[in-house]
């Protein structure tokens, strides 16, 4: 996700930042994935990081996490990273969180293409809700990769986000259509995606989620798995290839006049 305005983060928030080495010192401590993940990742992000407590991150500039996340990576327009937590001191139990906020920023420093707004678009809601979804679509999976092979247990976290999707699903009334019906999509394709990563749990409540999403919606089902099989036959795991999914998925949904793909 990108700051909506301006460059750098504000001073204000930058005194207000708590520091990193005191902040991770448990969760290095109490957490062997997270203090070999930290060890070997931490020093391939070169832009400075700040971290930030989320009633600090909504009073100063007005960027809240939103309702039941716990962390959220957010980009300046400079490069410069910010991580919002919804609270410090951090607990053990926080570790995979905080390490999956840091393997998106990782991700995006060793070069990974990211989807933005053209610029007539910039700033509107819809389309950089899109523009996040799309991002998220193949960082995700590459995120959950990365911390599987540190030997991350993500159960808690895969569960609750499929319940999450779950109850947004229900909520859904009539036929999902436009850029809303492109979005429930691309979030459907991303949980096939996971769900490749992450079935082998005894309790699957991503199976749950696919079941009723084929049952109410078969028709973006369709969709969704003709866009899963391209995105897989590509091979998503080479850095090298994921322009041309992004652009290929692009051209699917006919936003060229709305979203760019962007290589750094
Ligand atoms: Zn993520």
């Amino acid at each position: 996700m990108r700051m909506a305005d301006d460059d750098a983060i504000p001073r204000s928030i930058r005194d207000k930042a708590n520091k990193e080495d005191l902040l991770l010192t448990n969760l290095i401590r109490l957490s062997v994935p997270f203090g070999n993940f930290y060890k070997n990742e931490r020093g391939k992000i070169r832009k400075s990081l700040y971290w930030v407590d989320n009633d600090i991150s909504s009073r100063e500039l007005n960027i809240s996490l939103p309702e039941g996340h716990l962390a959220r990576a957010i980009k300046a327009i400079d490069g410069t990273w910010l991580i919002i937590l919804k609270q410090s001191p951090l607990q053990g139990e926080d570790a995979s969180i905080v390490a999956h906020e840091l393997a998106h920023i990782v991700l995006d420093s060793e070069g990974f293409p990211f989807i933005e707004t053209t610029l007539d678009y910039r700033g509107d809601p819809d389309f950089e809700s899109l523009a996040f979804s799309l991002n998220n679509l193949l960082q995700d999976p590459l995120v959950i990769i990365k911390l599987q092979s540190y030997g991350f247990e993500l159960y808690k976290e895969y569960y609750d986000e499929c319940q999450e999707a779950i109850s947004a699903l229900k909520k859904v009334n009539g036929r999902p259509d436009g850029i809303f019906g492109i979005k429930l999509t691309i979030d459907y394709i991303k949980n096939l995606l996971e769900n490749d990563l992450l079935h082998f749990y005894q309790y699957d409540p991503c199976r749950e989620y696919s079941i009723l999403f084929e049952q109410i919606f078969p028709f973006i089902d369709t969709r969704a798995k003709k866009l899963h099989k391209m995105i897989v036959d590509l091979d998503y795991h080479q850095m090298s290839n994921i322009t041309s999914i992004y652009r290929n998925i692009i051209d699917f949904f006919n936003l060229a006049e709305f979203l760019q793909v962007k290589n750094q």
